[in-house]
């Protein structure tokens, strides 16, 4: 693990495989992670010879979600913005800081990566939370272990759920309330049942049937490929979920600033303890 470089990339015959590296951190992500992965997309898009994209996180854990109290948190950096057309957050305040930064690296990363012209598979072992989902729901497919669990315990901060709101398209609506509302784990069998998870295996073949799977989808033609994804996703923002996730974005910003203005933070004084000693509560 290096903070310098938070993400690793290889390429394996026609799969290209992009690593989380922070595992000391269960892959916190914090923007030099975004941008990092970022880069390795941009990669893996341009290389001719890669079919397919796996996003997986090293360590014990997918992703423990956004970065909200590691020593590399960076949320007063400024980054190459790339994902929306917006200012940068580093020099304004309140809401035209807060908004312009999660357009860029939250709801926009996630939307540039969704639209990735080639199939991308989630491996997910261990955690997967809150801003761990959006890594996940961004790929095409996820694979998960069967020790992965899933959870969105964002509304003790008073939050209606992490900034890319797909819930009410990764599960049924009644679920994604409880979802929310409980904030509580859902273990793999659970996420596969609900329609989150396309495949759970045993820990120790998440990634034999990972690259099984991708290797199979590469026999398919890119263009072909690029097309059907193309044809789901635009059924899926037929469905709603593009118009939707924009309406609940000015919700879960309004939350962000009634924190701000009763209390001394965003986050309703939640941090990544704080978020941890509650959910062990249970
Ligand atoms: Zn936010």
């Amino acid at each position: 693990m290096s903070e310098d470089a938070p993400v690793r990339y290889e390429v394996r015959g026609p799969v290209a495989v992009v690593t989380m590296d922070r595992p000391d951190y269960r892959n916190a992500q914090n923007s030099r992670m975004t941008y990092a992965l970022d880069d390795a997309y941009y990669k893996a898009v341009s290389d001719d010879d890669v079919k397919v994209i796996v996003l997986a996180g090293e360590g014990k854990h997918f992703s423990a979600g956004h970065d909200i109290g590691t020593p590399g948190r960076d949320v007063d950096q400024s980054f190459d913005r790339r994902a929306v057309l917006h200012w940068d957050h580093t020099n304004k305040s309140g809401g035209a800081s807060r908004m312009a930064r999660e357009a860029e690296v939250y709801v926009g990363m996630c939307r540039r990566w969704r639209e990735i012209p080639k199939p991308t598979i989630a491996m997910v072992q261990g955690a997967c939370i809150a801003g761990g989902l959006m890594l996940a729901w961004s790929c095409d497919l996820v694979i998960a272990s069967d020790d992965a669990f899933f959870a969105d315990p964002v509304v003790r901060m008073g939050i209606p759920g992490v900034e890319y709101f797909a819930h009410p398209w990764q599960m049924p609506p009644r679920f994604a309330k409880e979802f929310l509302f409980l904030g509580e784990r859902v273990g793999a069998e659970r996420a596969r049942e609900l329609g989150m998870v396309n495949r759970v295996v045993p820990r120790e073949q998440l990634e034999a049937e990972t690259f099984a799977v991708a290797e199979k989808i590469a026999e398919m033609p890119a263009f072909g490929l690029m097309l059907t994804k193309k044809a789901v996703n635009q059924c899926e923002d037929l469905m709603g979920m593009r118009d939707g996730m924009d309406s609940v974005f000015g919700l879960h910003h309004l939350a962000h600033a009634h924190n701000a203005e009763v209390g001394s933070d965003s986050l309703a004084g939640q941090d990544a303890r704080s978020m941890r000693d509650a959910a062990a509560k249970k």
